[in-house]
């Protein structure tokens, strides 16, 4: 795909990513951002982003996202960013659809194709590689540089998902070179929890159990805790890598409450089991080794939904 000729010369161009935007998300939208304000300098453009973490606001253009649907816009162009379809997009997705041409640049396996123009490459680590491959090098600038960063370092875990490839570290060499503050990004944007943040990681190791002979770990969180911690769902970031390095476990789940019998699912695997069919099963998505979907029930339902698939994948395997 050819993002200058796809976008050089519209009037209007609308950027989104999923809800609860992740590093790559929010990454991939800034950078996205900066970069068409860069090549197209006549277009109005608007990027519809849920509320961007406090953490993960690296660029000055983190002020400028949109959280309503309130104007009846229709653009030129509309661009989703790391999100396998369009209901990923949330509130965003109405612009999406009434565009006059829709784009979607991801990296999820997932990946339904739903826009008219599609450019998936599985392959790839993050939205973040994805883009930089598609930029002109010649715009990218600091700004662009550590929004890019930021997007490789949360998707691949800095570097040490199986996701990482010679070619993200050349990316990421390049985005150093011009000058990103690497050290600072990692510790400020993935690593850095608050004390509420700390707290409830203890609790959900604390709380975490064993199925499956060791090679399941389970842990949850009640909306009662989060409130109790004044935590929200970003909050629990980093939990589910501590729970998955648990010597013996193959897969770890994350359970957090949303609604009334409604339960958000993240799963990691070492690799045996392929988490993303899981997932895509209870309609959710995401990768091999890490995937996510909602499920409804209670607490035990959930997990009692899930653990036969896990069973039965470590059993063919
Ligand atoms: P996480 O567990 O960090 O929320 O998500 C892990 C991966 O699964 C990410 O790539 C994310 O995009 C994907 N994912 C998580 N939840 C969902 C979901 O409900 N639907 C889809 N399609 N993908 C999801
Ligand atoms: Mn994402
Ligand atoms: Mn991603």
């Amino acid at each position: 795909m050819d993002l200058l000729k796809e976008v050089g010369n519209v009037k209007s161009i609308g950027i989104a990513g999923h809800m609860r935007p992740d590093g790559d998300c929010a990454g991939s939208c800034l950078a996205l951002y900066r970069y068409l304000s860069r090549i197209n300098k006549e277009a109005q453009i608007d990027f519809y982003l849920e509320e961007i973490p406090e953490k993960l606001r690296i660029t000055e253009d983190s002020d400028r996202v949109l959280q309503n649907s309130d104007n009846k816009k229709e653009y030129d162009v509309f661009i989703s960013l790391d999100s396998g379809s369009s209901d990923r997009l949330g509130f965003a997705e109405e612009y999406f659809k009434s565009a006059k041409k829709s784009i979607n640049i991801d990296h999820h396996i997932s990946n339904t194709n739903f826009a008219q123009v599609n450019y998936v490459v599985a392959d790839a680590s993050s939205t973040c590689e994805v883009l930089y491959e598609l930029m002109d090098k010649k715009y990218i600038d600091l700004t662009i540089a550590k929004a890019l960063y930021m997007g490789i370092i949360h998707d691949t875990g800095v570097f040490k998902h199986s996701n990482t490839t010679k070619r993200t570290m050349e990316i990421a060499g390049s985005l150093i070179e011009l000058g990103v503050p690497f050290s600072e990004m990692i510790d400020e944007t993935f690593y850095r929890k608050d004390y509420h943040q700390n707290q409830v990681l203890g609790r959900c190791l604390l709380e975490s159990i064993l199925l499956l002979d060791g090679k399941c770990i389970v842990s949850s969180v009640s909306k009662k805790t989060m409130e109790f911690y004044e935590v929200e769902s970003t909050d629990l970031d980093g939990i589910i890598d501590q729970l998955r390095i648990t010597k013996g476990v193959e897969v770890a789940i994350l359970i957090y409450e949303t609604d009334f019998r409604e339960y958000k699912v993240s799963m990691r695997s070492n690799g045996v089991v392929d988490v993303r069919k899981i997932a895509v099963y209870f309609g959710g998505g995401g990768h091999i080794m890490a995937a996510g979907c909602t499920l409804h029930g209670t607490l035990h339902d959930v997990v009692n939904n899930l653990t036969p698939h896990i069973e039965f994948q470590l059993k063919n395997s």
